[in-house]
């Protein structure tokens, strides 16, 4: 006997796509790589100076177009070629290099790492001693911490605060990395400050980070359950990683992908609803083509080993 209505299956599951609406690069990486195209455009053979952000894709793309990475062995110039001192700024030191080496160079640091430089230059200036949270192997740490190695302490948490002695005298300011997580720093803040009771904290978190964070953590915020965060970027970058630790906190399924294929399919088994954020070196279309993906994963299989 046929049934009069299609029986439903309740294996099968809708998937709700969220895609963050701030998405594609941030304006200081978009602001660097219209830079290195226009001069290459120009008939300039250009060079960045490590890559030009942390995404893979990104970096592949200007490879495509003849924009490669400073070959360190490299020592011959010709005139028309131009180094890139990428987003992430560069230390004192090898911007002297640089400047050596006799071919253009060109400053693509970005205003909002330029911002914090500025700011701890005037901290260091009033007699403080910096403490600066962030990657310690971050090229942006390592640029800043450079400035000035005695009086700057970074940390990349509590485990990292210097001893009252080591300190002396001097009063303490405290500042993150652009892209540092602010959970994380709030929580280093509270800890630097119950051993330098009279320490002064700035954020130097860029605005973009901040705002891309505020969007994700309100899509989430609903708590609805079976809900996943895919985080559109690169492993390697912080800003990716600090949108994914608020998946994480939130105890949400969390991926960090710039290409569908590094997700497995068993990911979406079980998942009722995806948020998508993306890195600021992510290209928009990148995050288009994940957000197609995962749109037509409705009908997916609940979790019952069958998907
Ligand atoms: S993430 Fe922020 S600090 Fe880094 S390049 Fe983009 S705007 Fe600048």
């Amino acid at each position: 006997m046929t049934l009069p209505f299609r029986v439903r299956d309740e294996k099968f599951t809708a998937m709700n796509v969220e895609r963050c609406w701030r998405c594609g690069l941030c304006f200081g990486v978009r602001r660097a790589v219209n830079l290195a195209k226009s001069l290459a455009g120009s008939g300039w053979n250009v060079f960045t100076d490590g890559p030009i952000a942390h995404g893979n894709l990104l970096v592949e793309r200007l490879q495509a177009e003849g924009i490669t990475i400073l070959d360190g062995d490299r020592s011959r110039f010709g005139a028309k070629d131009c180094i890139l001192i990428r987003s992430h700024g560069a230390t004192p030191a090898r911007r002297k290099e640089l400047s050596k080496m006799g071919c253009n160079v060109v400053d693509c640091t970005c205003p909002a790492v330029r911002r914090n430089e500025n700011l701890i230059a005037k901290l260091l200036g009033n007699g403080k001693h910096v403490l600066l949270f962030g990657k310690k192997t971050h090229p942006e740490i390592v640029a800043l911490a450079a400035c000035d190695a005695k009086n700057i302490s970074v940390c990349e948490g509590e485990v990292d605060l210097p001893s009252t002695d080591a300190i002396g005298p001097k009063d303490i300011a405290i500042l993150c990395q652009t892209t540092a997580d602010g959970h994380e720093f709030s929580k280093f803040v509270a800890a630097a400050k119950l051993r330098f009771p009279m320490a002064q904290s700035a954020n130097g978190q860029c605005g973009e980070v901040k705002l891309r964070c505020e969007e994700l953590a309100k899509a989430i915020s609903r708590r609805e359950p079976d809900t996943a965060v895919i985080v559109v970027g690169s492993q390697h970058s912080s800003n990716a990683q600090t949108l994914a630790a608020i998946g994480h906190r939130a105890s949400l399924k969390t991926a960090i992908c710039e290409k569908i294929c590094d997700i497995g399919q068993d990911f979406f088994c079980g998942t009722k609803r995806i948020a998508i954020a993306s890195a600021t070196s992510t290209p928009a279309d990148a995050v288009d083509a994940i957000t197609s993906h995962c749109s037509r994963q409705r009908g997916q299989r609940i979790a019952d080993g069958s998907c």
